[in-house]
């Protein structure tokens, strides 16, 4: 299994329900490790920029006022197949269909305010990681 390296988002409510210390035991459980992070309260350029893939869709509008609305934690993490793996422990978009014990089904309340984001492709997670980390290197961890 390759390394990678894959952008996750503790969205504003992860944070507004003070479960960032659970998400965060979780990813070091299953091999990732954070290799950058910062807390942010995002502005609509930032936000909007980072979802510009889903600027045509209905609920666009809505997930800008969302991540927008209170501060989040941006964070890349690094382990084998770590943009998969992330994926994985994130569960299904809509926490409704998220298999058990992943974040979303723990944590999640809705299809929109679903807790954590995670690069979907190398491509994305390349985009991504330098959309809020745009310094050529990423904390090494040795
Ligand atoms: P994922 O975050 O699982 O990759 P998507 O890329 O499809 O999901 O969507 C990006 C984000 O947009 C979702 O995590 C969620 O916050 C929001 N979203 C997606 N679909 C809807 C929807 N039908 N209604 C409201 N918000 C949505
Ligand atoms: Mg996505």
């Amino acid at each position: 299994m390759a390394t990678e390296r894959t952008l996750s988002i503790i969205k504003p409510d992860g944070v507004k329900k003070n479960v960032i210390g659970p998400i965060i035991t979780k990813f070091e459980e299953n091999g990732l490790h954070v290799v950058a992070a910062r807390m942010e309260k995002l502005s609509r350029h930032q936000a909007e920029g980072f979802y510009a893939v889903h600027k045509e869709r209905p609920f666009f509008g809505e997930l800008v006022d969302f991540m927008t609305s209170a501060p989040v934690l941006l964070m890349v993490l690094e382990g084998p197949d770590a943009i998969k793996k992330n994926r994985e422990l994130m569960g299904a978009t809509d926490p409704a269909e998220a298999a058990d014990g992943t974040i979303r089904k723990l944590y999640a309340s809705s299809k929109g305010e679903n807790t954590v984001h995670g690069s979907d492709a190398p491509e994305t997670a390349a985009f991504e990681i330098g959309w809020f980390f745009p310094q050529a290197d990423v904390t090494s961890r040795g």
